[in-house]
């Protein structure tokens, strides 16, 4: 074993939750230490968020060729031609980039990066390949991996890990999961030209959505193309060559040319021996801290994906600000998870912040329910047959909009400016004295006046 070396933090993970943690605690003149396997930037730079939102960008130029017609344009259809190679590679040349970027800000922040596997031989020493270090604090930032239900042929069946990366695209695809990622990689590859089924359990995918979002996507995803089977799930994969033979539990059997699992992700803590120091693992595997990422050993925390909180960036960025303010700052700072938007970026996108109206008339919410459903303008001239749907939960007591949401395009984007107001406590009186902005898409939040229930 090589020299020791001392820091105030190791933080095991460079993925966002890290990378912020670190280089705040830098800044704040900490010395610090991130250790990391993989990649700068984690799953979200990697084989996330990042190189998802590229690739939803590509299979999203077919329709833009599509309505160029509308518009006057000649787009000769039936020569255009998509190179799959062409994209992965430009996107890891992009994804190449970041990783730079991360790299520097750690470096510019005077923060130490560790390549290797990190374990934990006691509540302060991180050792990796043949060298241990010391620290008085150690958080664990390692984030969560795809989980691929445990059926026989599970070996042949690609994750999301893989999917960034894939040589060739298949004539057809299986997506096995009705969540975040499903829908999007359904997207994808429907966009692209890809014969795509997407197999869920459940009765009705996104799980947890609004109810009327999930059946408008269900809607607007099968005018896509995409072949959605509800309430069947898998129960083998055979391979023979690049084809792959998938028999359901409904008797049914599938012939298709790839099969990708979008079941979920599980925390990653494989090999850090944390139970070993008492530091406790939840039913689900998720490191077990307290509202302030305290484990059950007092020198180590845990942050992001592996502790089980949402699994979103923009969560374990926040976390990764309100620890280090704990660790080195003024020892204040709460998370508030309330009202977190988010976007899927199925096609078209859903933009979501605060409660559905299911949760909210599950707690206790006498509502008032505005709903509008149209034609984007952009599509009146293209004659592409696909609607939005803009959604407002608001408590009849109180006036406030309790959730807002959306399936449609920019979703993300006009999402983000509402969960301001929703944080604000915004009034429906509030929004409808708002003036729109026209002719957009957005303005139909500040417009709907009856309710609808
Ligand atoms: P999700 O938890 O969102 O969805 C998992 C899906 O797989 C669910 O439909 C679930 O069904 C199904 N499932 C789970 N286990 C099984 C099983 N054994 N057999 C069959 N089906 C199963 O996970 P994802 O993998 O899609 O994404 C992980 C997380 O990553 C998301 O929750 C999200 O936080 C994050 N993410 C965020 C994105 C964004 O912000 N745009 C994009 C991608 C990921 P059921 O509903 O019945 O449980």
């Amino acid at each position: 074993m090589s020299d020791q070396q001392d820091f105030d933090l190791i933080v095991i993970g460079a993925g966002s939750g890290g990378v912020r943690l670190a280089r705040m605690s830098a800044q704040r003149g900490a010395r610090v230490a991130v250790v990391e396997s993989r990649y700068l930037g984690g799953t979200c730079v990697n084989v996330g968020c990042v190189p998802k939102k590229l690739f939803v960008y590509g299979a999203h130029v077919h329709d833009e060729l599509e309505d160029a017609a509308g518009y006057g344009w000649q787009v000769p259809l039936d020569d255009v031609s998509f190179d799959w190679p062409k994209l992965v590679a430009n996107k890891n040349a992009e994804i190449e980039r970041l990783n730079g970027i991360y790299g520097r800000l750690l470096e510019n922040a005077g923060v130490t990066i560790v390549e290797g596997t990190a374990s934990l031989t006691d509540a302060n020493t991180v050792v990796v390949g043949d060298t241990s270090y010391r620290a008085k604090h150690i958080t664990i930032a390692t984030g969560s991996w795809p989980v691929i239900p445990d059926v026989p042929g599970k070996e042949c069946i690609l994750t999301s890990n893989e999917m960034f990366y894939l040589p060739q695209l298949p004539k057809q695809a299986v997506v096995w999961g009705g969540g975040y990622i499903a829908v999007e990689f359904a997207g994808i590859l429907a966009g692209l030209g890809v014969d795509t089924t997407l197999l869920y359990r459940g009765d009705l995918f996104l799980r947890g959505f609004d109810g009327d979002i999930r059946r408008f996507t269900e809607q607007e995803m099968r005018k896509k193309g995409v072949n959605l089977q509800f309430g069947v799930t898998i129960e083998s994969v055979e391979a023979e060559n690049a084809h792959y033979r998938v028999q359901l539990n409904n008797g049914e059997t599938l012939e298709t040319g790839l099969v990708m699992a979008a079941t979920g992700r599980r925390a990653l803590v494989d090999g850090l021996g944390l139970t070993d120091l008492g530091v406790q693992l939840s039913a689900s595997g998720h490191v077990v801290v307290d509202d302030h990422f305290q484990t059950a050993v007092p020198s180590i925390t845990a942050l992001g994906d592996v502790i089980g909180t949402p699994q979103l960036t923009p969560v374990a960025l926040a976390q990764g600000m309100v620890l280090s303010r704990r660790l080195f700052g003024d020892g204040k700072g709460e998370m508030d998870y309330s009202a977190i938007p988010t976007a899927v970026f199925c096609q078209p996108n859903i933009g979501t912040v605060g409660l559905t109206e299911e949760e909210a008339r599950e707690a206790g919410h006498r509502l008032r329910i505005y709903r509008s459903e149209f034609r984007p303008m952009k599509y009146t001239l293209s004659g592409r047959d696909e609607r939005s749907l803009m959604k407002l939960v608001v408590d009849d007591e109180t006036d406030r909009v309790l959730g807002a949401h959306m399936v449609g395009p920019d979703a993300g984007e006009i999402t983000q400016g509402l969960a301001v107001a929703i944080k604000a406590g915004a009034t429906k009186a509030q929004f409808d004295s708002t003036l729109g902005i026209h002719p957009t898409s957005a303005e139909e939040f500040v417009t709907m006046r009856e309710p609808v229930a």
